[in-house]
């Protein structure tokens, strides 16, 4: 465990190191980056160089980390919360990474019976961790890097979580700056997760993936790939939703 202090001390060392290879080549590859100011982009080098170098990496299945899976990784995590006040994910100090979707056992409550438990395998992209690791499949984070304009982003899915569990209950609620902001937050967030449940049941189309529909906290994270990914079709399809996400994600703007 860090002293601040010495989080400090470690992370100013950080960034005078030099930026590993093709560091520049693959942050840019990466579809939002060129919609970023020039401030955002040099704040967004510095926080993936601190992801890249303070995270423990770990490839899992056989899969080999490279600087290429790190930095692509790391610059995701990093737009996410290029600006919002944050401390570098540091309840996540580990970043697992398999070739492909992984096998999760999930409990669930039988819908046959109070208190019945169900154990079920269920195949993930990613999955995060309350106070723990971030895990994520390499293949899917290509997948959604070659379709950009799906607005899907496994990275972003996860990362969305971690701020989401920061609030110590995981319900589709990050730390807001005001009374002012849940209030509005809580309002708009059910009422457009409401909608997709509904859109879901009667089987209408939506931008959204209706994965969002499972529960508040996958509304959020979902809803926060698109708003990274897409900005403008969401902006068109939920013009409250996308001034809410910017109003957390990107307050200054
Ligand atoms: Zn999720």
């Amino acid at each position: 465990m860090f002293w601040p202090w010495w989080k400090e001390f470690s992370r100013k060392r950080i960034l005078k190191k030099p930026f590993p290879e093709n560091f520049d080549t693959n942050i840019q590859a990466l579809h939002f980056y060129s919609r970023l100011s020039v401030s955002e982009k040099k704040n967004l080098r510095a926080i993936t160089k601190v992801i890249f170098y303070e995270k423990n990496w770990e490839g899992c299945g056989g899969f080999k980390i490279t600087d290429e899976v790190k930095t692509l990784i790391s610059a995701q995590a990093a737009r996410v919360i290029l600006n919002i006040k944050h401390d570098y994910y540091s309840r996540a100090m580990s970043i697992l990474v398999y070739p492909d979707r992984f096998i999760i056992p999930q409990v669930k409550r039988s819908p046959l019976g109070h208190g019945v438990i169900q154990k079920e395998k269920v195949v993930a992209h990613g999955q995060a961790f309350f106070r723990g690791p971030v895990i994520l499949s390499w293949s899917s984070i290509l997948e959604d890097m070659n379709n950009p304009f799906r607005g899907r982003n496994v990275v972003i899915h996860e990362f969305a979580h971690k701020l989401d569990m920061l609030a110590d209950s995981v319900d589709g609620t990050p730390l807001l700056s005001s009374r002012k902001q849940y209030k509005s937050w809580v309002k708009i967030m059910t009422d457009e997760y409401q909608k997709l449940v509904w859109k879901y049941q009667t089987g209408t189309s939506d931008l959204i993936d209706f994965y969002g529909a499972t529960n508040p906290a996958e509304f959020f994270s979902v809803t926060s790939e698109y708003y990274f990914m897409v900005p403008h079709l969401l902006k068109m399809a939920h013009p409250e939703l996308f001034h809410l996400l910017a109003s957390y994600y990107d307050p200054k703007k």
